[in-house]
């Protein structure tokens, strides 16, 4: 049986990483981690507790609830699904919504909760056999991954495609506000101080603006064969 190794997949919002993720974790027989869903979840769980909104946020209280928290995901590929929790209650739903997205940059911004998040990314994946999404996961989490992919497409189709998934999903947003957020997103994510979103210099880059997904998973298993 060929090795198994790590691959780290990271790029601006809503390139396609985790779709990319999921397809490569069913053919390799790897695990996934969505460690988005991870950032999400500390901000929904600090939303509830009014600790973070569109106008404020309440630092010093955050970092006292930061310890009191326990994410749980469960990726099941069958569904190509990562079940997300806090303290035990589902929110899998929940950390997807707009409101979500448009706050959770300035918590991942945080040092604290990189922190935390960083240790339990790197206890759960250590084994390898993993392929993890994010954006510090070739440059941080994971530096040694013997594969790193960096994704990236033009905002405007980045934004046709997220809007479309969330209009799928019945969720009430428009294009000019989903390319909006990620911007926004895209660029709080590469100016903050702790872990921006960068391209290493031995990621593999590809901008999958004009590829389908079959022709990007071609490329990719082609180069992992070159690895394994
Ligand atoms: O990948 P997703 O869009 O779900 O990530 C949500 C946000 O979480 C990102 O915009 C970024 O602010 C943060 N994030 C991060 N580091 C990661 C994964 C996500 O800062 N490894």
């Amino acid at each position: 049986m060929s090795k198994k190794i790590t691959i780290a997949i990271d790029g601006y919002s809503s390139c396609g990483k985790s779709t990319l993720a999921k397809k490569l974790a069913k053919a390799l027989h790897y695990q996934f981690i969505d460690t988005g869903a991870m950032y999400r979840a500390l901000t929904y769980a600090f939303a509830q507790q009014n600790l973070v909104s569109k106008d404020h946020l309440d630092e010093k209280n955050i970092l006292q609830s930061l310890p009191s928290l326990e994410i749980q995901l469960d990726y099941q590929p069958d569904l190509e699904e990562t079940f997300v929790k806090i303290n035990g209650n589902d929110i899998t739903q929940q950390i997807r919504l707009p409101e979500i997205s448009a706050l959770v940059s300035r918590i991942a911004a945080i040092k604290e909760v990189r922190e935390k998040l960083v240790k339990e990314q790197r206890r759960i994946a250590e084994k390898g056999g993993y392929i993890l999404d994010g954006r510090d996961i070739g440059s941080v989490v994971f530096p040694q991954a013997e594969l790193k992919l960096f994704l990236t497409a033009s905002p405007t189709i980045r934004a046709e495609r997220r809007f479309k998934e969330l209009s799928d999903k019945g969720i009430a947003t428009t294009y000019e506000e989903v390319l909006k957020s990620l911007t926004e997103r895209d660029e709080i994510d590469s100016n903050r101080k702790e872990s921006p979103l960068i391209q290493t210099e031995d990621a593999f880059v590809i901008d999958n603006s004009h590829m389908s997904i079959e022709e990007e998973m071609e490329l990719i298993l082609n180069k992992i064969k070159t690895l394994v």
